[in-house]
């Protein structure tokens, strides 16, 4: 039996997926009640009128070859946000088991453990140590009905790396108990190479990857789950048959072109260039107590009145994110790093 056999849900390991209509591209298809012609407003490189390709073979040796894994790791989902629920479905069952989160961090992984009626244990990062795991704690509330960890590094909305070697002792001592998920929405602006090096020696991990943000793609909807392969043929029987639209897969296969790349890589230069000049200027407005160093795109504030801060920021017409109802954040608010007239507006607006 795999380490999967006893931590995936049984219903699920047991589950005879759908069968999608058969894909091979030489063959004119007369099997999946498509009209054989296109919109008039399909403006789309391979024709909508037809479904796209499950799991596309192509985005996926794209994103194998860009996050550095065997193309059997990877898993395509719209978004993060859809890898996350998958996970949840495939090894929570209703009313028995539980996700453990190290708040403050962010809401999705309560919200879709709540939706699929698991449990939700919380263990604080340590806001004296930087917001650094609490391993020992952690390792303490890992009942057996605790089957997936959700860990966030960068941590949103905290902006700070979590240690690699605390994450992988965990998922280490945690081995046959419990699934580690790492969601590294943000590792592109922080420099570090993240933990997908280390799945091969450790299939207890996961990592969850996105082209939201450092790509710039966050209306597209595609994200992708790093795993071992046997994890992502499970949720592969789970994800909805066409997942990713034909228009999300040509604009993705499009940006990650050696030209667009280059572009992209220029860009995380700048925002860490920005994300510093703002960290250090919100640290000296009379307004606000703290700013924290960020290994992501934003940086979280703590502010004498963050409803005044608040305030300010609207009246010159820039939404920043109220973060005071997280545990530990009291007064805290979360702005992200935007271009040089955004960042100087803000700062401008908060003297
Ligand atoms: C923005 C963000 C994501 C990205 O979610 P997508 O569904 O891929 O857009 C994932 N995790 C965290 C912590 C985020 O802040």
């Amino acid at each position: 039996m795999s380490w999967l056999d006893e931590l995936a849900r049984p219903e699920i390991l047991a589950l005879k997926p759908y069968e999608h209509a058969r894909w091979d591209t030489q063959l004119q298809r007369l099997h999946a009640n498509e009209l054989p012609w296109r919109a008039l407003a399909d403006h789309s490189a391979a024709g909508l009128n037809r479904y796209p390709e499950p799991q596309p073979g192509r985005l996926i040796e794209r994103l194998a070859a860009l996050y550095q894994v065997p193309p059997e790791c990877v898993l395509l989902g719209r978004g993060s946000d859809e890898v996350m629920d998958l996970l949840v479905r495939a090894f929570c069952r209703a009313y028995c088991d539980s996700v453990l989160v190290c708040p403050p961090t962010f809401g999705m992984y309560a919200v879709c453990a709540h939706i699929q009626g698991a449990g939700v244990v919380e263990v604080p990062l340590r806001a004296q140590q930087h917001f650094s795991l609490d391993i020992e704690a952690v390792l303490a509330h890992c009942t057996p009905e605790v089957k997936l960890l959700f860990l966030c590094s960068p941590n949103n909305p905290t902006g700070n790396l979590l240690d690699t070697e605390a994450v992988l002792q965990l998922s280490e001592r945690l081995a046959g108990r419990a699934l580690v998920v790492v969601d590294e929405a943000y590792i592109e602006f922080s420099g570090s190479p993240g933990l997908s090096r280390y799945l091969a020696k450790t299939p207890q991990l996961a990592v969850m990857r996105t082209l939201s943000k450092a790509y710039a793609l966050a209306g597209a909807r595609c994200g992708a789950l790093l795993a071992a392969p046997e994890l992502v043929l499970l949720l592969r029987k789970l994800i909805a048959p066409y997942a990713i639209t034909q228009p999300t897969l040509e604009v993705v296969l499009d940006a990650l072109t050696p030209a667009q790349l280059t572009v992209a890589a220029q860009r995380l230069q700048s925002i860490a260039r920005e994300r510093s000049r703002l960290q250090q200027a919100l640290a000296r407005v009379p307004g606000i107590r703290r700013a924290w160093r960020s290994d992501a795109n934003f940086v979280l504030a703590e502010c004498v009145d963050a409803q005044d801060t608040l305030r300010r920021a609207q009246a010159a017409g820039l939404l920043i994110r109220d973060v005071r109802s997280y545990p530990g954040l009291d007064g805290c608010v979360r702005v992200t790093v935007g271009d040089s007239d955004q960042n100087t507006r803000l700062l401008e607006a908060l003297q």
